[in-house]
């Protein structure tokens, strides 16, 4: 590795062979359009730290507009705050962001309610030193030119801070996470990804700034927390939360149940298992890790007094009771339709195996039962419970929601949709179940993958607060 004396460039001796092809032709196509391209952000810090990068975000000079042009019916420009194009090649998605600036304080002051503090609008283009110095941390402030020999160019020292393992803010912290909350969960996820040490001003700006992350939507954090469904450190994640304050905003009944000692450790039990599983190549279904999170909560409101993993009892209409407690438990997030069946659908199939017997066969056909299975197994870990019971033309794979379904069903605009729907007081497709049900028969809204939801034409609701501030970046 030797510096190039000119610019900030370091010349890499081993080409990463961790760099998605598609990825480095998108370079290419840009490139060679004239524009200078960059993959940027996590990638690149997840390659240097030797972890297989998730997703490869990229950085261009060329406007969205530009992008759309070159990449023609497979781009297609998304956020309206924050403009980015997203690429389909394949199976996957790739983000395109255009190099920004920092906007001015006049260019900021364009909101009518706009106190001068948080980033609302995201857009004002820059060259890629000035993109560099916009972002968060300066490990995530890496670029890498997979065209040439996989060169890093570090305008901010990230480069030693990777080595180094430091979470350093660009710029002072207390201003960057005023301006926008959510990258005190963005250096905590460092932290839990990566076992990197949070420099101290960063430390302390967190535990100063905690509550404002009141400030940002609902909506975002909603987001963030399924963001964190596809991660294998959620425990740590969740922990670091606690830690700093920030999980009674995130997950207040989290927060609560986090009070008592015992509680907080049974749940990061679980959920550490639940890592652990993942990391090995487990689902990263959302019904399975959301079940996981909010498995002892669900307990505890069915069955006062439980200790973690006596499970519940069932009767007449308890699946609109788990139900409840699961919506209790994800407030204020408005979790879709969808995902809160799922989650309950795989809640009470964990307790419909442990209780054994012949309609388990029937239920091996439910679409969620794979998840149930592997939660079942999960907390077999800990309570020693006996295998799960195989019956003959057992796992009805023909139905299952995959997890790219998840993604799908989950994404920002499908929560957009069922906004739309409840404005309306649409609630009339609500569950068509007759009670009480057995989660095998739960047909309509699960069995299809989709639910039964007409689409309607997108009518975007502000948010009071906060939803401005540069979310889902690239
Ligand atoms: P992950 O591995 O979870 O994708 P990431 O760092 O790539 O981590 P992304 O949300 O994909 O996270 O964002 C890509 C890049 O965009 C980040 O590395 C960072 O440089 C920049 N970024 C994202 N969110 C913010 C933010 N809120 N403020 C400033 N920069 C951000
Ligand atoms: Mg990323």
């Amino acid at each position: 590795m030797a510096w190039h004396k000119e610019s900030p460039r370091l010349m890499s001796h081993t080409p990463h062979p961790g760099i998605d092809p598609n990825a480095t032709a998108i370079v290419r196509a840009l490139r060679q359009a004239g524009y200078e391209t960059y993959i940027v952000g996590g990638a690149v810090r997840d390659l240097l730290t030797g972890m297989k990068p998730k997703d490869f975000d990229i950085s261009t000079m060329a406007t969205p507009e530009e992008v759309k042009r070159i990449f023609g019916r497979s781009a297609q420009i998304i956020g309206r705050r924050f403009k980015i194009v997203h690429v389909h090649k394949g199976r996957h998605v790739y983000e395109i962001s255009t190099f920004r600036r920092t906007p001015t304080i006049e260019e900021r002051k364009q909101r009518d309610n706009d106190d001068g503090v948080m980033v609302w609008s995201d857009n004002c283009w820059g060259s890629p030193r000035e993109d560099a110095w916009r972002r968060d941390f300066t490990v995530n402030a890496l670029f890498l030119d997979p065209l040439d020999e996989d060169c890093i160019i570090d305008f901010c020292k990230g480069r030693e801070d990777v080595e180094a393992g430091i979470v350093r803010s660009l710029g002072d912290p207390l201003v960057r996470f005023a301006e926008d909350p959510v990258r005190m969960l963005r250096a905590l996820k460092l932290v839990a990804q990566h076992e990197f040490r949070l420099n101290d001003d960063v430390a302390a700006a967190i535990h100063e700034l905690a509550p404002r992350l009141a400030q940002v939507s609902q909506r975002r954090l909603y987001e963030e927390i399924l963001k964190l469904t596809h991660k294998p450190y959620l425990s740590r994640m969740i922990e670091l939360c606690d830690e700093f304050g920030l999980l009674e905003h995130l997950l207040p009944r989290a927060s609560k149940l986090f009070l008592q000692e015992e509680e907080r450790d049974a749940v990061l039990h679980l959920l550490t298992l639940r890592d652990e599983r993942v990391e090995h190549g487990a689902s990263l279904s959302r019904a399975y890790s959301l079940a996981a999170l909010c498995y002892r909560w669900v307990e505890i409101r069915l069955n006062h007094g439980s200790k973690f993993g006596d499970g519940w009892a069932s009767y007449a209409g308890y699946d609109h009771d788990v139900r409840d407690a699961i919506e209790e438990f994800m407030a204020p997030h408005n979790v879709t339709r969808l995902i809160a069946a799922r989650v309950r659908d795989t809640l009470i199939l964990v307790q419909r195996i442990r209780y054994g017997g012949k309609a388990l066969k029937r239920l091996q056909r439910h679409p969620d039962w794979r998840y149930a299975v592997l939660l079942y197994e999960t907390l077999a870990d800990i309570f020693d419970w006996p295998e799960v019971p195989v019956h003959e033309g057992g796992h009805n794979f023909h139905h299952h929601h995959d997890d790219d379904e998840d993604e799908d069903e989950e994404s920002a605009a499908a929560s957009d949709d069922e906004d739309e729907d409840e404005e309306e007081g649409a609630d009339a497709d609500e569950d068509e179940l007759a009670e009480p049900v057995a989660p095998g028969e739960i047909n309509g809204e699960t069995q299809s993958g989709k639910p039964k939801r007409k689409r309607k034409r997108r009518r975007k609701k502000k948010k009071s607060s906060g939803d401005g501030a540069a979310g889902g970046e690239a």
